[in-house]
């Protein structure tokens, strides 16, 4: 991609946005998933994207920290362009594996399905990160990790292998990983569509509980309630563009556009 356009905006003050995405496109053979999405999220913001499944939600959320590359407009983290690099003579071209991997150290994911290693324990999966990429001590990423495990209610778990911990608990040692790496933004990708029921709740509580502390995050998910009591700003997308947006008693109370609308009526 070979446009102009300034890689560094403004950077510093407290209400600045933390991630704006500009015209964001996105195909997959030929197949328009992404068809020029916007969003502008603050920082200390929790927006929830809802939407049908099929229509672009993890698409986006994964073009945020680069595990898929666009191919048009602009996303920009911390006012750093994500995946590009301006030339002096303004052109853009696509950043080394290994820059785009720097950029992506700074944001955390939460997966549907949680992904630890199964053969280390909890706490080991808490510090493979730190200590394996950023070069932090062990004690120092174990000291730590201990203490976000407890912020997550495992701290008794810190020994137990995956295996041995139900659904609900492998999410927040998830959970628990990615905030080792102290993210400047947390992204979930439906962190609760695999757990069963009864195990919803206390993943959500730690979401909640992460918001309260100001992390700004950006979160799929098909759970109404949590959006309605925990988003700032909601984004309805269907068919990859988004069809409505706002704070969530707009969106999800009072929808104004049919496909929302038609959207929450089978939620229900
Ligand atoms: P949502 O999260 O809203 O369910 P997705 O972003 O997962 O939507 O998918 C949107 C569309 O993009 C779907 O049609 C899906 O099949 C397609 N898609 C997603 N990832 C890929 C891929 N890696 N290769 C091909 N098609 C993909």
């Amino acid at each position: 991609m070979a446009q102009t356009a300034t890689t560094r905006q403004s950077s510093g003050t407290q209400d600045e946005a933390l991630v704006r995405a500009v015209n964001v496109m996105k195909s997959f053979h030929g197949n328009e998933v992404l068809k020029g999405i916007d969003l502008t999220v603050r920082r200390g913001e929790v927006v929830c994207l809802l939407g049908p499944s099929g229509s672009g939600k993890t698409t986006f959320l994964r073009c945020i920290n680069q595990l898929e590359s666009i191919d048009g407009g602009r996303i920009w983290v911390d006012g750093e362009l994500m995946g590009f690099r301006q030339d002096d003579r303004g052109q853009l071209h696509h950043l080394t594996d290994k820059q785009i991997a720097a950029q992506r150290r700074e944001i955390g994911m939460v997966f549907q399905r949680f992904n630890l290693f199964p053969h280390k324990t909890a706490l080991e999966n808490v510090i493979e990160a730190p200590t394996q990429v950023k070069g932090v001590r062990k004690g120092v990423a174990r000291a730590r990790a201990q203490d976000l495990l407890a912020s997550v209610g495992l701290a008794d778990k810190s020994a137990a292998y995956p295996g041995a911990l139900s659904g609900g608990q492998q999410q927040r040692v998830a959970i628990a990983r990615a905030l080792a790496m102290d993210p400047k933004l947390m992204l979930f990708d439906e962190p609760t569509s695999a757990l069963d029921p009864e195990l919803v709740g206390e993943v959500l509580r730690v979401m909640r509980e992460l918001a309260r502390t100001g992390m700004t995050m950006i979160v799929v998910t098909h759970e109404m309630e949590f959006a309605r009591e925990v988003a700032d700003h909601v984004v309805f997308m269907d068919a990859g563009v988004v069809c409505e947006e706002g704070p969530p008693e707009q969106v999800i109370a009072h929808p104004r556009n049919e496909r929302t609308r038609a959207f929450l009526r089978r939620m229900r």
